[in-house]
């Protein structure tokens, strides 16, 4: 959750891999991604990765799975075939929409550390926020290392800062990192939520600035494209945020 708002819409395009239409981009066959840009509503980006285990991360808040299924479809992809859903961080506006998967076969995963969050300190925010804790499930568990779903081979990273259990996604194959609400573009993952810690924060963003990144998508706005352009971004969030050099 954070309160950036992501610039008018452009036209992707990098090393001819990207295509963005309607704000949806398509980075190779497997990766789909669904930017949230309605400014009056907060929601956040969804990111569907086909394969042997289709995979959706970060669903939104639950009234919004709809319409993500209605853009998935246009695609010509099957909402039903998912069968991973993975959430950086359970913050309503990225689990929220897990519920939508309750009654499936879908296997739903945070980490354990971000269960234990939501157990303890994390209800009382979805209070505050008006909403009841979702009766949620949890399949297995993220822990920082190799996820390997059918052929397609990513790297857990345990990011702790914007919340004590938060995740990022490295697919080393393209250099993407999904980076949920710990880097967007210009700006990081506030730290004034429940569980938010700002220490932990710069050091998970001096982690993550160390990875060999081609295009960062994070948990809201824009995609950050090219490896200059991440780097840029790197350096730019430290000193405006973080007081490093
Ligand atoms: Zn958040």
């Amino acid at each position: 959750m954070q309160n950036f708002l992501p610039p008018e819409s452009s036209r992707y395009k990098v090393d001819g891999r990207i295509t963005k239409e309607h704000n949806r981009m398509r980075v190779t066959e497997h990766l789909y991604v669904y930017l949230w840009d309605n400014p009056r509503e907060n929601n956040c980006n969804s990111i569907f990765i086909d394969g042997k285990v289709p995979l959706l991360i970060d669903p939104g808040h639950h009234q919004h799975v709809p319409d993500l299924f209605s853009r998935m479809i246009k695609d010509g992809l099957d909402p039903n075939s998912i069968m991973a859903v993975i959430c950086t961080h359970a913050h309503p506006d990225h689990f929220e929409g897990t519920l939508a998967f309750r009654n499936t076969r879908a296997k739903i995963a945070i980490s354990q550390q971000e269960e234990k969050f939501i157990e303890t300190v994390g209800r009382p925010m979805y209070t505050q926020q008006g909403m009841t804790m979702p009766d949620y499930r949890v399949d297995f568990y993220l822990a920082q290392g190799d996820l390997l779903l059918g052929k397609h081979e990513f790297q857990v990273l345990l990011t702790p800062g914007h919340s004590p259990g938060g995740i990022c996604l490295y697919w080393p194959r393209y250099k993407l990192l999904i980076s949920g609400d710990v880097i967007f573009m210009q700006s990081v993952g506030r730290v004034d939520l429940p569980g938010g810690n700002a220490k932990a924060l710069r050091e998970s963003i001096d982690r993550l600035s160390r990875l060999p990144v081609e295009l960062v998508i994070p948990g809201h706005g824009s995609a950050i494209q090219g490896a200059q352009t991440v780097q840029r971004n790197f350096q730019f969030v430290r000193k405006a945020f973080l007081n490093r050099p």
